[in-house]
């Protein structure tokens, strides 16, 4: 699964960084992802609670913030949220491209004791 190795790595970054600050614990993690990463809330949730077990992270909250995915318009350049269904422009029904904005996947900010 896709969401194991990006968990995996999420876990380790978070663990690393309490480290450093001398943390005694991870209380919080912030995540922001796109909804083109394909990645899923509860995957990842699940994945976090078995990979952070015995890890000073352990038992922090995961708070998710999803980011909209943004196409623009190769015909009329009208920037916009990718509709529910396929990836036409709001205002002339031209194809949308990708802009990037949707695909990230980053930690925010955590949060240590
Ligand atoms: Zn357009």
């Amino acid at each position: 699964m896709h969401e194991y190795a990006v968990t995996q790595s999420m876990v380790k970054m978070v663990v690393d960084e309490a480290n450093k600050a001398n943390a005694a614990k991870i209380s919080e993690i912030r995540l922001v992802i796109g909804d083109l990463s394909t990645i899923i809330d509860d995957s990842v949730q699940m994945y976090f609670d078995i990979i952070s077990e015995g890890t000073i992270a352990q038992g922090a909250k995961l708070i998710f913030k999803r980011v909209k995915a943004e196409f623009r318009c190769k015909s009329c350049g009208e920037v916009f949220i990718k509709p529910p269904v396929g990836f036409d422009c709001p205002k002339c029904g031209g194809l949308g491209t990708p802009t990037g904005v949707g695909k990230e996947f980053y930690i925010e900010s955590i949060e240590i004791e």
